[in-house]
């Protein structure tokens, strides 16, 4: 999904290299149809595939003030510019485990050392792997534009499409809730090494209010919140004890969000057709690897 898709007949020319946040913001008033570009990882790879053709672009590539990440009242800013590589290392890995582990499993070197945390939210790709983690934690996307800095949109509102970047608008900062406590990331593909998500799981533990959450990711258009199977686990975690689980209890959670995921067909099947109300076997098999991915991973959040 672009929120900035002018076409034009003729090729893209370089608006501008801001190297504030305020200058990309007016750049982009000054030539409306101009269209942001951080790492270029998925934008150059529809205008490559003729799927578009911006009239102007606005590089954030020397936005600085959007690579890094702040504090602010027990949360993280975190810059749209963030680069996948960058989220991979040990300094992020220490604050948010589940972000940095997707991070380091999004599409091979070249990707990550070019592709953002903002690119991959507005381009908001089923496959995209920041966003179940970023529906798990319940993150907030925090905008700058014409009319200045600070409208805030829920992660799940631009998702879902009930929210957007307005033109002119840019996606400054992702802010998102330092819980100082396990969270995972676990990721299928059809094969081995660097590749997209078939399905994906967040698991998150907010320990101060006694919850578990957890988002799948690449198996419906926008990452899908299990809300029953979170309330339902988190009322059998020993929040004052361990926190263990067992394996049966686990084996439950990734059923029962398998389940929520890719849910069974209603029960009338059509005159005459016997295999309606049946699950497809390959959306059998996609239910069985989220149930794997959801217990394992609420496994190891756990341990
Ligand atoms: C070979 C290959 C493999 C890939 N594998 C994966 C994978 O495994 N997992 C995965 O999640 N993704 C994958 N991707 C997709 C891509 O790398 C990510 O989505 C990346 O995070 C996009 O970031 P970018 O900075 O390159 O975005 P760009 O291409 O620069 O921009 C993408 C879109 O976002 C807009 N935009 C960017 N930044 C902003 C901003 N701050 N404010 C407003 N609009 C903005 C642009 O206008 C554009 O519409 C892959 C891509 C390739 C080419």
């Amino acid at each position: 999904m672009s929120t900035h898709a002018p076409q034009a007949s003729s090729p893209a020319r370089l608006v501008a290299l801001p190297a504030t946040l305020d200058d990309a913001v007016a750049a982009l008033a000054e030539v409306p149809a101009a269209v942001p570009v951080a790492g270029g990882t998925d934008l150059m790879a529809a205008v490559n595939a003729g799927l578009l053709r911006p009239a102007a672009l606005v590089g954030l590539g020397r936005l600085a003030e959007l690579r890094g990440w702040a504090y602010q009242d027990g949360h993280a800013l975190l810059g749209a510019c963030l680069t996948h590589a960058r989220m991979s290392r040990p300094d992020f890995a220490a604050l948010i485990p589940a972000l940095a582990a997707a991070a380091r499993s999004a599409g091979p070197p070249q990707v990550r050392n070019a592709g953002t945390l903002g690119g991959n939210v507005v381009s908001a790709a089923a496959f995209g792997d920041t966003l179940p983690v970023l529906a798990a934690l319940e993150a907030t996307l925090l905008v700058a534009g014409p009319e200045g800095d600070g409208r805030q949109i829920p992660i799940g509102q631009l998702l879902a499409g009930r929210d957007r970047l307005h033109p002119g608008e840019l996606l400054a900062h992702v802010r998102v809730p330092l819980l100082h406590a396990p969270q995972t990331f676990l990721k299928a593909t059809t094969r081995s090494g660097p590749s997209r998500a078939l399905a994906s799981v967040a698991v998150v533990l907010d320990p101060v209010r006694r919850e578990v959450r957890c988002a799948v990711g690449a198996v419906a258009p926008v990452p899908l919140r299990p809300l029953d199977a979170e309330r339902w686990v988190a009322s059998l975690v020993d929040w004052d004890g361990d926190r263990g689980l067992a394996p049966e209890a686990l084996a439950a959670f990734g059923d029962y969000v398998g389940m929520a995921c890719i849910p069974d067909p209603g029960p009338e099947p059509a005159p005459g057709d016997r295999e309606a109300g049946q699950l497809p076997l390959v959306l059998l098999q996609l239910r069985r690897t989220v149930a794997t991915l959801a217990r394992r991973g609420l496994g190891r959040a756990l341990a």
